[in-house]
This record gives C-alpha cells, structure tokens and sequence, in this order.
C-alpha cells in the first residue's frame, strides 16, 4: 500500500483528534500504510520513534479530546533546507509520499515548500549514498492534502476551521456562567477573547450572548468610541438592565491602529459611569476541553477528504487544502489559500480593514 501520514502542527484546536483518526482509519480502509508524525514538523525532522506506524485502534478513544495526542510543536530546523533533508530522509526510508498537514498557514507553507523541494532534496540524498537510486525513482512524487486547526477562523477559502465551534461553546458558557454573578451585582463585565487579527470569535460571541458592545480588529471604531460606549451602557442600566457585557478580542485596536485592551475599556467604564466592572481573560480555556459535535464531524469529513485527494492525486496534482463551503467538504488549492490569508494580514497591517474583509469573504 502506499505510504501516508499524518501530523499537527503549529497552535493545536480542538477536534484535531478527529481528523487525526479520519485520515487514518480512511487511509486504513483504502489499503494505506498510515503512519503518525508525533510533535509537527519537529518529529519529521527527529525520525525515530516520532514516526509510528498507526493502527485502526490506536485512534480509538481519541474524538472526544481536546489538543493533539500526536503532539504539535513550533519548529526551526524545518525553516532550514538542511532540517528538511532529513525530514525528507526520514520519509523516503519508510516509504511515506503522501502527508496530511493539520495546522494554521504557517504550516501548509511549510509543507508546500518541502513538496516544491522533495525532487532536489532526494537527488542530494542520492548523492551523499543516503538513499538508493530505486527509492529515488519509486518514491519520486510527494503529494500534500491540508486542513486547517485553529480557534481563530482566520483562513481564507474555508467557512469554517476545526477548533472555532468548540471555542464558541467555551466562551459562551463562561459568559453564561457570569451573567448569572453580574446579574445578582449589577456589574459590568469585559471578557477579553482570542483573536489577535481576526474578530471571529469576539463578534459571534457578542452576538450569541447579548452583549452590549464589542470590539473587534476588522472594525475599529473612531476615537469617539468612549462616548459611544459610555452613552449605550448607561442607555441599557436606564432602561432596565441590571449588567452590562463588553466583548473584547485580544487584537481590538481604535482607527488610529493604538490597542483597546480590557484594561483601557475598564478605566473608561469605571471613571465616566463608576459602574462596578470586571475583566475576565479567558485566555487558553478557549482552546481546550472536549470538541463540540460540530468540530468532531467536520474533522472526520475533512480527513476522509484529505485522504480521498491523496489518493486520485496524479504527479501534477497542486497541493489542496479541505475547506468546508457551505456544507460540503471540498478540495482548494493550498498556496491560493495561504496567499490569500496572507494577504489579509498585510491588508490588517496597512490599515486597510475593508479590504481585509473582503478578501476574507468568499470569492
Ligand atoms: P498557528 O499560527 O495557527 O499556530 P501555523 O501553522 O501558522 O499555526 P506557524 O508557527 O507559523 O504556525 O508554523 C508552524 C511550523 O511550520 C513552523 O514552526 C515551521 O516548522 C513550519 N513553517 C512555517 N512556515 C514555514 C516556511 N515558510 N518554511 C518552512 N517551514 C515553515
């Protein structure tokens, strides 16, 4: 059977254990020889032990739980040449030419770059006697099938990323479990949320739990934005409401590009309305804790995808990367993807937020 394996990389998210059993057992079913690369890109240039040869019950018990099993890391020697020759070594010698890559942008580039590269790296193999010229000829193609783990949603070109609906049951549960305390208080509370560039997260919470204002990167607001809050939470305490709710995501910045943090929203609050206020940083319980049914679904559907593309791919297929559209899981071209992805990050950095938007939509 032709050798395939899988890995995590970059940050983990949750429900990347379920694409982590789909690509097995489907690449099982379909006569693979599945492997698992422990620790991301780390373990493909270690070898050793970091590549295992995986089994239809090694992924049993795995769906329900958060993170990785197979361990995900952040890792230097791969962004050299010399770090992927020996990833390269590491594969050609078990026979491994199709990988699944779970992680963020970082690493589908990465993965991109290492297949542009893999003719090159197994002629230097050859040359220094490290591997045969049969597996130079065998193992000749390397084909690549993404899909994306992150809490964020920040990837262009898929609806959504395995991970964001389990963060969204985090968060709304925490903001369900303080409202109840602001509630019998009369307090107002900040909760700061993840997104560094991207306000998914902030602005489906706001919305889902009936907060009273938001901050998002995507959308800043004029340097007018303490009046406007002061003048709405007051309006809401006047009419009734006996706690106000602010959403704040980690990137929130003013039209100037200068942070709104928690912080600064909570010395607004307290020195224009002396309402009682309190900030909660949810931080990292957002990435951890089961998937949701939703996550653990989609990435089975993306991994039997991803494996599926592996299979019927011919030596000029393009690496793709799994994107739910709608509800269908689907094959995009990996590097279109990424570029794209990239480029909102620079439209964010000059500024330019509606052109961020709009290349963040669906084209
Ligand atoms: P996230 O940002 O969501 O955590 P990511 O995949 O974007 O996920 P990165 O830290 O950017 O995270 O990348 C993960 C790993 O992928 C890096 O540590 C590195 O090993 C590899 N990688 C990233 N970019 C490149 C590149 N240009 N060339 C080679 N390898 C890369």
């Amino acid at each position: 059977g032709k050798g395939l394996a899988v890995f995590t990389s970059g940050g983990d998210s949750q429900g990347m254990n379920a694409a982590v059993r789909s690509v097995v057992r489907m690449g099982i079913y379909l006569g693979c020889k599945v492997y698992f690369i422990r620790e991301g890109y780390q373990g493909m240039v270690d070898g050793g032990d970091n590549i295992e040869e995986a089994n239809w019950s090694s992924v049993s018990s795995i769906i329900h739980k958060g993170g990785t099993i197979i361990g995900s890391a952040r890792c230097m020697d791969f962004i050299k040449r010399e770090g992927r020759l020996k990833a390269a070594y590491n594969l050609v010698t078990r026979g491994i030419t199709n990988l699944v890559v779970i992680g963020g942008d970082g690493s589908l580039t990465g993965a991109n770059l290492f297949r542009q590269e893999w003719s090159s790296l197994l002629d230097e193999l050859l040359a220094n006697n490290k591997i045969t010229k049969d597996q130079r000829e065998k193992y000749k193609f390397l084909h690549i099938a993404g899909m994306v783990g992150s809490i964020d949603n920040d990837f262009c070109g898929t609806d959504m990323t395995i991970g964001t609906d389990s963060a969204l049951h985090r968060i709304i549960e925490a903001i369900d479990a303080i409202v109840s305390t602001a509630y019998s208080h009369q307090r107002t509370f900040i909760m700061e949320v993840m997104g560094r560039h991207c306000g998914y997260l902030a602005l489906v919470t706001a919305l889902a739990s009936e907060a009273d204002f938001v901050f998002i990167p995507e959308s800043p607001p004029n340097l007018d934005w303490r009046e406007k809050l002061c003048s709405k939470l007051e309006q809401e305490r006047k009419s009734g409401q006996r706690l106000n709710i602010i959403i704040v995501a980690e990137g929130a910045i003013d039209r100037e590009g200068k942070p709104i943090t928690a912080e600064l929203v909570k010395n607004v609050v307290v020195e224009n309305l002396q309402q009682d206020t309190r900030i909660t940083v949810l931080g990292h319980v957002q990435r951890g804790g089961s998937p949701s049914a939703f996550d653990r679904i989609l990435g089975c559907r993306m991994g039997a995808e991803a494996v599926m593309a592996l299979m019927e791919a011919t030596p000029d297929t393009e690496p793709c990367v799994v994107s739910l559209d709608g509800n269908q899981a689907v094959r995009l071209p990996l590097m279109e993807c990424v570029r794209r992805t990239k480029a909102v990050a620079q439209a964010m950095a000059d500024k330019n937020w509606d052109l961020a938007v709009q290349l963040r939509g669906r084209s």
